[in-house]
């Protein structure tokens, strides 16, 4: 009998699949939400636009109208945007229109495992600098490798999923200016470090910038996500994008998110930051616990009980959070996003608990 799977690539089959455990809990504080659903306000005025539109139409070619909100929230040119599914959309179509056998993918692990991940579906090679002992980007080893490499893409995650640490601007313009790669910054959690090297794009052609509004802007459930680059850069991209990849309803709300931002999100943006600042003070007085400074809106926890075990107690006390532990560099660490302060409240007092009976 032949075996269909010897059509599959080889370097595919001995790829781990992207998973995430199926667990349900309470307390869920295991993807990096906004842990306040989207106000009411936002649905609301989605519903109603929906309501006056014929369902029965396709969505815009290319959600134009979108792109131009976009423009204006971003401080970009309309042309110089892709709205995409979700940003991982737009993260496969970049590969995809530039990585294939022979191209090489810089990235800085433990990172967002969707890079290597894509990166090798397609045939590229992924060449990987570990961050530095303190978990930040070690920026004379990415210069080193850029140099002795020569990649074709450079992907860096600013906030860093999982560690938050972020690239500084200084460090990311040395490194557009010693390379010619494309240099992709996923700023998936940029609202929680209140930086941007959105500015840049300005003066690097070779630069393109990931968002999403999955996180700070609360629309997780809807897959929206934008890239900004250069005009020229932006149209090779959307080659790879399918028509109609993003659906009227999720437009519709991107829209009517970005109109009221400043009244009806960025205030949870803020009350979050603030958060993350009390569970890092009250992680880091429990024994046992190290928690590492981010500028995202989790952080990852070095942990003297093996954090697999760690998960379970925490999930038979109806909290979930993520264990990282097979991520190189983080054999000893957990992840957990910042909840609400009645969440946190919870995972402080079980970490406590679990820890307290430790010692
Ligand atoms: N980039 C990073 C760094 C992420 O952590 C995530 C979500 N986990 C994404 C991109 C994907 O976001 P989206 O929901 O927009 O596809």
């Amino acid at each position: 009998m032949p075996n269909p799977l010897d059509k599959i690539k080889p370097r595919v089959r001995e790829l781990k699949a992207y998973t995430l455990s199926p667990d349900r809990a309470t307390v869920k504080i295991n993807q990096n939400e906004n842990p306040w659903d989207a106000p009411e306000t936002i649905k609301r005025e989605t519903l109603r636009r929906m309501s006056e539109r014929a369902w029965s139409r396709y969505p815009d070619f290319i959600p134009a109208s979108l792109h131009e909100k976009l423009a204006a929230f971003a401080g970009w040119t309309a042309d110089g945007i892709v709205a995409g599914n979700g940003s991982n959309e737009l993260i496969q179509a970049t590969l995809m229109v530039t990585v294939g056998e022979g191209r090489r993918v810089l990235i800085s692990e433990p990172t967002f495992a969707l890079y290597r991940q894509v990166t090798t579906v397609l045939g590229g090679e992924v060449i990987s600098v570990p961050l530095d002992g303190e978990l930040r980007f070690d920026v004379a080893a990415l210069r080193a490798s850029i140099e002795r490499d020569a990649p074709d893409v450079i992907i860096l995650c600013s906030p860093n999923n999982p560690t938050g640490c972020r690239i500084d601007e200084g460090d990311l313009e040395s490194l557009l200016e010693a390379s010619n790669a494309l240099v992709v910054i996923d700023e998936a959690y940029f609202e929680f470090s209140g930086r941007t090297v959105a500015p840049l794009l300005a003066r690097h052609e070779n630069l393109a910038v990931f968002r999403t509004f999955s996180k700070a802007l609360g629309l997780a459930a809807l897959r929206v996500g934008y890239l900004l680059a250069s005009p020229a850069l932006a149209r090779e991209v959307s080659k790879a994008v399918l028509p109609y990849n993003l659906n009227a309803f999720s437009q519709t709300a991107a829209e009517v998110a970005v109109e009221l931002y400043e009244e009806a999100l960025r205030p949870t943006v803020r009350k979050i930051v603030e958060e993350r600042e009390r569970l890092y003070v009250a992680l880091q007085n429990i024994e046992g616990l190290a928690p590492v400074r981010s500028h995202a809106n989790f952080f990852v926890v070095r942990s003297s009980i093996e954090p697999r075990r760690v998960f379970r107690e925490l999930l038979a006390r109806d909290i979930l959070i993520r264990d990282v532990s097979s991520y190189p560099m983080l054999a000893s660490h957990f992840r957990t996003s910042v909840g609400t302060p009645e969440e946190n409240d919870k995972l402080i007092a079980a970490l406590a608990e679990i820890f307290g009976g430790e010692n």
